[in-house]
């Protein structure tokens, strides 16, 4: 108990606080990491106790089980907002992977820079957004992320991954899944431009634009432009419980598509690569009658503005909630055949 002492390790806490689904069982211990030096004794100290470990953010995108997790749960709470290297065009920027995501894209925003103000106010932490290559509103992590600073469980060091090697695809990288659990991430360094974001934009944001008279299209205008629009459409999670986006926008090929169309007329769809696109999986909840769908039997509904978000309304247990969920897979596959896939994820 000697490192237990000296560390702050928390024993049976509740995961309903380490999720913004507010569900889960108890995690058998818990400890924050404030400094990137301190992951090796943390490790060290779960090794000695055949203990599991995972590290989180806030919880924005993770639902714990109702069996709760038998080991050592870090919570990433380094800080650091390091200014690399800026000239008339470039900034580069190194942030802490404890760090409130929105509050540093607010500060390199501030700085009249573009690459991540359409990521405004997407909950969670800096050191979350490589994992699921987090996008919005026509831009992505991976399109400004030059490297993620992390401790390798597998070889003890800290190492520095080019972006290159995080193997991004839509809402995925290495660290979703082949690497799934190895890295536990200490910062990010993005590289960022010191100039106006460039048309086109996402409709939702060209509508704001327009409907605003809003001709100077500057990092800041951008971002006041998302915050607005995701304001009106997602629940705030500090005061209803959810998870954003429960199910990822699913990828057809074209002859879905052409099947889809003839069986419903006009399908909403935005090209995905060769041959394929990528449907609204909003759409298709709407479509299976989810809109603005609320379950007594579970707890669970869907969000009025934005079906695709799933929100608490009193479920107590995972269980109920992955009842919810299956119940709208079931539907959608059987009307249109697609499968669609949970976005955040299932932990332990
Ligand atoms: C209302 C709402 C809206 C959202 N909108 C969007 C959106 O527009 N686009 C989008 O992409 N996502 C969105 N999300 C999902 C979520 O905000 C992102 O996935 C975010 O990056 C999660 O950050 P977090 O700190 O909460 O990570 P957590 O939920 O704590 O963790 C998520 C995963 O990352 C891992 N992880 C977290 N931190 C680390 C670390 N330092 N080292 C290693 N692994 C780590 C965890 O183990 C887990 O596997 C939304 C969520 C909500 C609630």
């Amino acid at each position: 108990m000697r490192y237990n002492a000296r560390m702050d390790v928390k024993q049976q806490i509740p995961l309903s606080q380490f999720s913004t689904m507010r569900l889960g069982g108890t995690a058998a211990y818990v400890l924050e990491i404030h400094d990137r030096f301190a992951i090796a004794a943390a490790l060290a100290w779960a090794k000695e106790r055949g203990l599991p470990v995972i590290m989180i953010g806030v919880g924005s995108n993770i639902v714990w089980r109702d069996e709760g997790f038998p080991g050592l749960l870090l919570v990433n709470k380094i800080k650091r907002f390091e200014e690399q290297q800026e000239d008339d065009e470039n900034y580069y920027v190194t942030i802490g992977a404890g760090e409130n995501w929105d509050e540093a894209v607010a500060r390199t925003v501030a700085k009249g820079m573009t690459g991540i103000e359409a990521l405004s106010l997407i909950p969670g932490t800096a050191g979350a957004t490589p994992v699921q290559n987090v996008g919005a509103y026509g831009q992505e992590i991976a399109q400004t992320l030059v490297s993620v600073e992390a401790y390798d469980t597998q070889t003890g060091t800290l190492v520095n991954i080019p972006a290159i090697d995080c193997a991004f695809s839509y809402r995925t990288s290495r660290f979703k899944t082949a690497d799934r659990g190895r890295f536990m991430i200490t910062a990010v360094t993005l590289h960022l431009l010191r100039r106006n974001p460039q048309p086109p934009f996402y409709g939702a944001v060209q509508a704001y634009f327009d409907e605003h008279d809003i001709h100077d299209y500057t990092p800041q205008a951008l971002r006041e432009a998302v915050v607005a629009i995701r304001r009106s459409k997602l629940p705030d999670p500090a005061t209803v419980a959810n998870n954003g986006s429960f199910f990822a926008n699913p990828i057809v090929d074209e002859g879905t598509l052409s099947q889809l169309t003839a069986d419903y007329g006009t399908v909403p769809h935005w090209p995905a690569g060769e041959g394929q696109v990528k449907i609204p999986a909003a759409w298709l909840l709407e479509q299976a009658g989810f809109k603005n769908f609320h379950d007594p039997e579970t707890g669970m509904g869907t969000w009025p503005a934005q079906p695709l978000v799933l929100v608490n309304e009193h479920a107590a247990h995972t269980a109920q909630l992955l009842a919810f969920k299956q119940q709208i897979i079931d539907t959608v596959h059987q009307k249109f055949s697609i499968t669609l896939e949970q976005e955040p994820e299932l932990l332990p």
